[in-house]
């Protein structure tokens, strides 16, 4: 069987073939770096690291690109001030917008690490790649799909070939006039065009000069920018969650064909949404929880890790402090019987073959993870032989990234007291204690630059709660 995964645009299942035969290129929404993520946006970001997992133990290699919004995405309830969420966190926090998007894209790294994501191969920030965008916007322009209208620059969607197909928006009703027909677009032609260059306002910090005046782009061309820079105009994988199937990837999409000529995302996986306690997350409903909060109630985030693979991620999660007990002590169990059949039972090794084949099933069965977990805690219990147990759990964490292989060696020989792992390199040293000066300082960018130079050279800095950071081999 082949690995089949649910196309948001053809609205079932299909076996995923990649464009260029073993690779598989994949584009995921990143963060708007104004706040902390919360588990919404971790539980989205999971379904790519599992993605990623399962293409490589499916034997495809990967190329993920994670962009950093670090200007542009404008507070929907705020369109009418025209003001970009990052510019508005600084303002409000007397800083300035560099200053507020290194502190909180240093937080999203910290997280990622927490959660066991496998880095991306690429994290673009939207600031560094405005001449791209202005390549595009001019693209656009001698197409004939840009028009000028109060200062603003828009797209016009109905020269869009198939606008509409991704999200089943149909132009002139419904949710697509709402979102954004708001007064200061008053002046274009339909709601759903949207701005591909707005004007700046005096004194706003991230502008620049281009064919339509000082101004930035709109926040739907960056992901359509960069997806096109790195993984080129069509690429296998495009990623997000559900809220941004419509407008944002619909608009990219829309973008990034008309300037083209080319397919852009092959297929769309969409996560659908965390809820706690069966409301949607808000400021004013303090539900907003993040790696912090869960941590102030002795949630460990890989408990919170297990706790998202326990539900297929399609399926609307319901965080509640019960069911997040429920599945930390679940996982605990598993540990556990893990670690106490490692010794080895009297079972037959080739039963392990079966539970081999059930595994891959619901991986290939658009990443049925809960099922796959299911199997998981059956094996452990089925008294195989020691050997062949850790070789699976080996096996199968590489998917799951819960530290099983950890949990199945541990019952046979801990570590003996202070035994290291292979000794990290003296210079990676040297740029772990300088990026941690730098975070001290409250340099970001420094922390952030030398964090990318950890990296490459193959090692991963993992923030803990006390003392000095980890490094961990990539
Ligand atoms: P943002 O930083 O708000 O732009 O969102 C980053 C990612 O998190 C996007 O892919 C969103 O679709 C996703 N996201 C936002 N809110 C939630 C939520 N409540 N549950 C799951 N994913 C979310
Ligand atoms: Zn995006």
């Amino acid at each position: 069987m082949a690995l089949s995964l649910y196309d948001t645009a053809l609205r079932q299942k299909a076996p995923f073939a990649p464009i260029r035969p073993g690779r598989a290129g994949i584009y995921t929404c990143g963060p708007t770096v104004y706040r902390y993520a919360h588990i919404g946006n971790l539980r989205t970001y999971l379904l790519t690291d599992v993605l990623v997992r399962a293409l490589r133990f499916s034997g495809f290699s990967t190329f993920t690109v994670q962009n950093i919004t670090d200007m542009g995405h404008m507070h929907e309830e705020a369109l009418e001030r025209i003001e970009d969420k990052v510019v508005a966190a600084a303002r409000a926090a007397g800083k300035t917008a560099r200053e507020i998007a290194a502190f909180f894209t240093e937080a999203f790294f910290r997280d990622c690490g927490r959660m066991n994501f496998l880095p991306a191969d690429v994290y673009p920030r939207a600031s560094e790649h405005v001449t791209e965008m202005i390549g595009i916007v001019k693209e656009l322009e001698s197409r004939g799909v840009a028009y000028e209208e109060g200062g603003y620059l828009y797209f016009d969607v109905t020269r869009a070939k198939g606008y509409g197909e991704l999200s089943g928006a149909h132009l002139g009703e419904g949710e697509a006039a709402e979102r954004t027909d708001v007064s200061i677009h008053r002046h274009k032609k339909r709601p759903e065009d949207f701005t591909l260059w707005l004007p700046a306002e005096p004194g706003r910090e991230f502008s620049w000069d281009s064919p339509w005046g000082l101004g930035w782009p709109g926040w739907h061309i960056e992901c359509a920018a960069m997806a096109i820079k790195y993984l080129g105009p069509e690429f296998d994988i495009h990623v997000g969650g559900i809220d941004l199937r419509f407008p944002h990837h619909e608009n990219s999409r829309a973008m990034a064909m008309t300037a083209t000529d080319k397919r852009f995302a092959s297929r769309w996986l969409h996560a659908a949404h965390l809820l706690v306690d069966g409301h949607k997350m808000s400021k004013s409903m303090k539900n907003e929880y993040t790696l912090e909060d869960l941590d102030a109630r002795g949630v460990a985030p890989m408990d919170f890790r297990y706790y998202c693979l326990t539900l297929h991620y399609r399926t609307p999660m319901n965080f509640t402090w019960g069911g997040q007990e429920a599945a930390a002590r679940a996982f605990s169990r598993l540990r556990e019987s893990l670690a106490r059949s490692a010794e080895g039972g009297d079972g037959s090794p080739e039963a392990a073959e079966g539970f081999r084949r059930r595994f891959r099933e619901a991986l290939e069965d658009d990443l049925n993870i809960p099922r796959a977990i299911g199997i998981v805690h059956e094996a452990a219990r089925a008294g195989l032989p020691g050997g062949v147990l850790r070789a699976l759990a080996r096996e199968w964490d590489a998917v799951l990234g819960l530290g099983l292989a950890e949990a199945a060696a541990e019952g046979l020989a801990r570590p003996a007291a202070g035994g290291e792992e292979t000794p990290v390199p003296a210079e990676v040293k040297e740029l772990a204690a300088r990026r941690e000066e730098a975070r001290k300082a409250g340099d970001f960018t420094e922390a952030d630059a030398l964090r990318a130079r950890i990296r490459e050279a193959g090692y991963e800095v993992i923030d803990v709660k006390e003392g000095a950071p980890r490094l961990k081999k990539r």
